[in-house]
């Protein structure tokens, strides 16, 4: 598995670092993210991000190693197997936050098109979003594959910057380095990770954004809310969270573990009654879809529930805040079932 990530080498600078490394997905899930066990690819000094298509010159060597790796590559002999052992390997996906995964692939920008369906952003209303859903059956879809390929090609072929800019904007492809690789599927390997669209997106759009900025969530709301977490007792290993709720403009610095933590555990209890109906249901549906999708065996019944819980969400955030609320992620959410 292929994984792009930015960092900040210092706390009182900004200044983003880039790495870009592997995960051999072979291995048992709970010592694959150790760090002797992953593979370390390309670091990006910074100090800012690569712009889109650059990334293809850290992209470029990676790949011809890849490639020898697709044909095989022979392991020296040891005392444990003296005629050393060929082996092969194949990326089967790149799993990362949305711009990180678009650039690595050569998809236009989420606010712009989905990069697995027909669906386009809409324009209509103060801001581009991914609102209506009665056509549903038109645009839930996946794109063709072959046509991708082909308008990847031709914007190799293009001859300058505008003439590659008119093509991206009217193709909403461009190319990437990872294409050089045989069975590389640009639309199904780039899966929507879980981590980051549900809890670093979803679930802080619902609470900050729907709930505290709307109004809905005051500040003696919060207040009660911090009081009611700290009576309740959790596992030690299951990571509390900051006892902080109602400081700043609320939940400050929460990651993504935390706000798991707060979506699974924590919410219905401390804000159920805080919330009316609409809101009551927003959330029920949100947490059981969460709390199928984080079990470890996740069987196909329950994504069947998954798919059809996140759908309810996105109706009913549309129903009554409008179709401008619904942004990239939650769009995105529908297509974690079929990267399940
Ligand atoms: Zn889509």
């Amino acid at each position: 598995m292929f994984n792009l990530d930015w960092f900040q080498l210092f706390n009182s600078l900004a200044y983003s670092s880039g790495i870009i490394y592997g995960i051999i997905c072979n291995l048992p899930r709970d010592i694959r993210f150790k760090r002797e066990n992953m593979l370390y690819l390309g670091l990006l000094p910074g100090p800012e991000e690569v712009k889109l298509h650059k990334i293809n010159h850290y992209l470029s060597p990676i790949v011809d190693e890849l490639l020898e790796f697709w044909d095989g590559v022979d392991l020296p002999s040891t005392d444990l197997h003296p005629t050393g052992k060929r082996i092969r390997m194949a990326v089967i996906c790149c799993s990362n936050d949305i711009p990180a995964a678009r650039k690595l692939c050569g998809h236009i920008s989420a606010l712009v098109g989905c990069h697995r369906c027909y669906k386009i952003a809409n324009i209509s209303g103060r801001k581009l979003n991914y609102g209506g859903f009665d056509n549903m059956t038109e645009w839930f879809v996946q794109k063709d594959l072959n046509k991708y390929l082909r308008n990847a090609e031709r914007w190799r072929l293009c001859k300058s910057k505008y003439e590659r800019k008119k093509h991206v904007s009217k193709t909403h492809v461009r190319w990437s380095e990872l294409l050089r690789l045989p069975y590389f599927n640009p639309i199904r390997f780039f899966v929507v990770d879980p981590m980051h669209n549900l809890f670093l997106g979803i679930a802080h759009w619902i609470v900050k954004r729907l709930w505290i900025d709307g109004g809905k969530i005051t500040k003696t709301h919060l207040k009660l809310m911090e009081k009611r977490a700290k009576k309740i007792q959790v596992p030690v290993d299951l990571g509390r969270i900051p006892s902080k709720i109602a400081t700043g403009e609320g939940f400050s610095g929460y990651t993504a573990d935390q706000w798991r933590s707060f979506i699974m555990i924590y919410a219905t209890p401390i804000m159920w009654d805080l919330l009316d109906e609409t809101n009551q249901k927003i959330l029920a549906n949100f947490v059981r879809a969460c709390t199928l999708l984080v079990c470890r065996i996740v069987n196909k019944s329950a994504l069947l529930e998954v798919h059809y819980r996140l759908h309810q969400v996105a109706r009913l955030i549309e129903e009554n805040y409008g179709q401008e609320k619904i942004t990239p992620n939650i769009h995105l959410s529908l297509h974690i079932v079929e990267c399940c």
